[in-house]
């Protein structure tokens, strides 16, 4: 009978033992980043209830003190009363959009809510938006250019009303943070390993400082109108909207801006194949 070494360690086990712990870190670590990742999004949601609630506050407070100075028994003139009333009819049209963003944003995060899937020539699609959204008067003072791609052949699966949203999203900011004259440029073009459509919408508006550009998508992140002159009426969360409904097709958004000189806001959509 053949003696085992004692001192002679069973390679087959041990390799066995090896993998097993190896996939065993895999795991925690996957663990560790899901963990991470879900203590982000719950920060992330308290921090945007934290918000709603500071948001919803400050125009309630106001139209409380209006409705309070019109009933007080005071002498009013006409114009007391035409200030007032103007106070509480835009206080009251910021909540109603605030309501109507929040909603529309927690419809589309919502993944059970399916999209409304349709499939598009990617050119043509992005041709027939730019034409029908430069007749809007909000563009009349701006100088609205298309450049598209001779590359853009293929189709894209999209939700044709939320990616509309998206563009008029951008569209707007572009005019609302741009001066008077300036340029406006929708550009398409393939991804450089064509897998994607690279979408643009480019001004030579204000710019954003660099230190906002991280959270800038993020929906916590509101910029006060006294950190952005003409944000004042928006509920902040249009960039926001643009993210979600972006990844909800597959997509990734981003930005670059040098403060002063304009603005890049571009997003992804995949080609189907
Ligand atoms: P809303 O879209 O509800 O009218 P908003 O425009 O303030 O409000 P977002 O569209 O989410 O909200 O934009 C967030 C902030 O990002 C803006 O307040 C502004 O400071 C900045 N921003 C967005 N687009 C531009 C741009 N093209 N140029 C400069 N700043 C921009
Ligand atoms: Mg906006």
């Amino acid at each position: 009978m053949i003696k085992k070494n004692p001192f002679e360690e069973p390679t087959l086990e041990r390799e066995t033992a090896e993998s097993l712990s190896a996939k065993l870190l895999a795991t925690t670590s996957q663990l560790i980043k899901a963990n991470e990742e879900l203590k982000k999004m719950e920060k992330e949601r308290s921090e945007m209830l934290a918000n709603i609630s500071h948001d919803l506050r400050a125009p309630i407070t106001a139209i409380r003190s209006a409705v309070d100075y019109l009933t007080s028994g005071k002498n009013l003139t006409k114009e007391d009363y035409d200030s007032s009333l103007g106070l509480i009819d835009r206080r009251t049209l910021f909540l109603e959009n605030l309501i109507q963003d929040m909603y529309y944003l927690f419809c589309v995060e919502d993944t059970s809510k399916e999209l409304t899937l349709e499939t598009v020539p990617a050119a043509a699609f992005l041709e027939e938006y730019f034409y029908d959204a430069i007749v809007d008067t909000r563009y009349d003072e701006y100088q609205m250019h298309l450049d598209i791609d001779a590359n853009i052949l293929g189709s894209i699966q999209i939700d044709i009303q939320k990616i509309v949203r998206v563009l008029d999203n951008l569209f707007t900011n572009a005019a609302k943070y741009s001066p008077k004259g300036t340029d406006i440029t929708l550009k398409c073009e393939p991804t450089e390993d064509s897998q994607f459509l690279f979408v643009k919408v480019i001004d030579n508006g204000i710019g954003i400082p660099e230190e906002n550009l991280p959270q800038l998508f993020n929906r916590t992140y509101t910029v006060s109108s006294a950190r952005t002159p003409g944000s004042e009426g928006g509920t902040g969360l249009g960039l926001s909207i643009v993210k979600a409904i972006i990844e909800r097709h597959q997509g990734t958004v981003s930005c670059e801006s040098k403060e002063g000189k304009g603005s890049c806001f571009s997003f992804t959509l995949p080609y189907i194949s």
